[in-house]
């Protein structure tokens, strides 16, 4: 129907797919020989090191759960992560363990959301070496929206009302802490208002609003503009936040300014049942 070049994968006729016309493959660069630091690598600084708790929705002894900085198209967009600053395949047992019990946690939380189906659960980390896990709401009917392209869709998607916003991220909070931990449910930041200038046409690159760290759900979009992000970063707008002063615990804070990791904390604080799994799983 579409002449669209031959080599355009099967993929791009799936009804998931969010675009249509005529499509070409772009040709690819020539890989490099040394990739660029990660934010949170080499001389990078670490956005979620530097994140003061009131940022997030919910923060734990060991874990952080943070919004996007604006209503989603999609009903929940989330992020899960841990306070020290390690990577997925450099969590020691406690925290493999507890991610794992998070990840349920979290997922059966945004589930559990008026008008959700599916919860997607994601980990890319190309952008920045500070393990996060992203959740993404699949609304419930839009069969379309099924599968890989899910995290396109949320910047066509005309955002949710900020108040059905609110309520959601209040309600995941709530949900998390009632295992431990402190929700936190305003959202990070700066209030957002007038979800009505938004349109449908709006495409993450349309926002008017000062760059913030996460703009869009679509990872690659928070890590691209590697140039332009690293002097942003520079400049981190945290700083006229009242920094966790009051927080006695503040772990992964400094961790990146040596000591590599710290996973020691008091084990049974948050959760108790977290607990248990470590030892089952570090068969000697
Ligand atoms: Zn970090």
């Amino acid at each position: 129907m579409q002449d669209t070049s031959p080599s355009v994968p099967d993929f791009t006729q799936w009804p998931s797919f969010p675009f249509e016309g005529d499509l070409h493959v772009k040709q690819l660069d020539e890989p490099v020989l040394v990739e660029p630091p990660r934010r949170g690598e080499g001389n990078r600084e670490c956005t979620a090191c530097n994140a003061p708790d009131e940022a997030y929705i919910w923060v734990g002894e060991r874990w952080r759960v943070r919004a996007m900085d604006r209503p989603t198209g999609l009903p929940m967009v989330l992020i899960l992560e841990s306070r020290s600053h390690l990577d997925l395949g450099d969590l020691p047992n406690l925290l493999a363990a507890e991610l794992g019990v998070m990840t349920v946690r979290l997922e059966r939380a945004i589930r559990s959301l008026d008008g959700v189906a599916r919860v997607h659960v994601n980990r890319w980390g190309d952008g920045s070496a500070h393990l996060h896990m992203w959740f993404l709401a699949r609304p419930y009917g839009r069969l379309q929206l099924r599968g890989t392209f899910l995290s396109l869709w949320d910047s066509i998607l005309p955002p949710i009302s900020e108040a059905q916003w609110r309520e959601n991220l209040a309600m995941v909070a709530a949900w998390l802490a009632e295992f431990g931990g402190r929700p936190l449910a305003e959202p990070p930041r700066i209030q957002w208002q007038a979800p009505s200038s938004f349109n449908a046409a709006s495409t993450g690159g349309a926002t008017e609003e000062p760059e913030e760290e996460i703009a869009s759900v679509i990872e690659a979009a928070d890590e691209i503009p590697e140039a332009e992000e690293a002097e942003e970063r520079a400049t981190p707008e945290q700083a006229e936040h009242p920094d966790r002063a009051s927080e006695p615990e503040q772990v992964g804070q400094r961790d990146r300014a040596g000591t590599p990791e710290r996973p020691e904390v008091p084990q049974q604080a948050a959760a108790p049942e977290q607990v248990e799994q470590p030892q089952r799983a570090e068969t000697p």
